[in-house]
């Protein structure tokens, strides 16, 4: 008689429901983690509002922490406790790929087949009660760490993946572009980097927030030519490094002339709908501007996600706003698609 747990899937176009599926048994090397929290990604609520099309239902959820349950044959108890607090890299690193043996996990070509919870419900499986993944997908928490805290792992992991493409240095101008949740996040991952600061952020209220978070400058691009402020402020050049985290294409060719001579621009976001942009081949090639892209934790972004929350030094849970036990999954999902809450997360007994 296999157990059964409860899982929160989308089942509709505005619909969410609470499901029960059987429950995983931890294989070889597996650690069996029962879910605390996990937090709704843009990526989700896309498939929420009937945006983006994936098999229905959908068992989504890879921002998730949770607490060590039981062990495979292989894992020591010793090494990793029951009931130790974790966060868990949810996408698949096969360690054999083209892209992994070059040390891009990130780009694995496996990681979307995701760490199933059966093969009957499709998705990444973090909105479930428990989660078995691979030990190497597992990290521990040391400290007492308030959950609201831990459960920004996954998306601080994929913004140190982003810093980490354009290196800005101490005393560089950084721009932002995009106040949300993510932006907000590179704010802080760039202050961390001893950067200059600056958002591009229409809402006023957002434009707080990121100062409250120490962001040393920021710009209404509604008010203001945001080009012009930003090469005023940097002698003509441009900045460093631009982050665009914003879906619109507009947006994402305005980061590109944002960027200085020697700049990187970071395409962080995925943009809806996706419009071709104007790039100039030799503006590119007298400005050796890179432009690059940043998807998806690496391991190593991971690792220093869960350093920098577990030692105090990212303490980022003001921006989950939300918060419903699983029980109540159509009011989580409706709350996180309003912008005011940043991050709504799902918690589990
Ligand atoms: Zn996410
Ligand atoms: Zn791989």
């Amino acid at each position: 008689m296999t157990e059964k747990m409860s899982a929160v899937v989308v089942t509709g176009e505005r619909k969410a429901e609470v499901i029960s599926i059987p429950k995983p048994v931890p294989a070889n090397n597996e650690i069996l983690v029962q879910v605390k929290a996990t937090a709704l990604c843009t990526w989700e609520q896309r498939v929420f509002i009937g945006e983006k099309k994936v098999p229905l239902p959908l068992l989504g959820g890879h921002e998730t922490v949770g607490i060590i349950s039981a062990l495979g044959q292989g894992v020591d108890p010793q090494a990793y406790p029951i009931g130790q607090q974790v966060a868990v890299r949810v996408v698949k690193q096969c360690n054999s790929c083209y892209y992994c043996r070059r040390d891009l996990p990130n780009l694995c070509v496996e990681l979307n087949s995701f760490h199933l919870n059966g093969p009957e419900v499709y998705g990444m499986g973090g909105l479930a009660e428990y989660i078995s993944l691979d030990r190497s997908a597992v990290w521990q928490f040391r400290n007492d760490v308030p959950l609201k805290d831990q459960v920004l792992t996954e998306p601080l992991a994929c913004v140190m993946n982003s810093i980490s493409k354009a290196d800005p240095r101490p005393g560089d101008d950084v721009v932002i572009i995009g106040g949300g949740v993510m932006g907000l996040l590179h704010i802080i991952a760039a202050r961390l980097r001893g950067a200059f600061t600056i958002l591009s952020e229409p809402n006023q209220a957002r434009r707080e927030v990121a100062k409250a978070l120490g962001c040393n400058l920021t710009i209404d691009p509604m008010s203001t030519d945001l080009q012009a402020e930003i090469m005023a402020l940097t002698q003509g050049r441009g900045a460093q490094s631009v982050f665009n985290t914003t879906a619109i294409s507009a947006v994402a060719e305005q980061a590109v002339a944002l960027t200085g001579k020697g700049g990187t621009c970071v395409m962080y976001s995925s943009q809806h709908p996706d419009q071709p942009i104007q790039l100039s081949p030799n503006w590119i090639h007298n400005t050796e501007v890179r432009i690059t892209g940043a998807v998806n934790p690496s391991t190593q972004s991971f690792d220093q996600a869960v350093n920098l929350i577990d030692k105090g030094l990212v303490r980022a849970g003001s921006l989950v706003r939300a918060s419903f036990p699983y029980t109540e999954a159509q009011q989580a999902f409706e709350a996180s698609l309003d912008p005011a809450n940043f991050r709504t997360i799902i918690t589990f007994a």
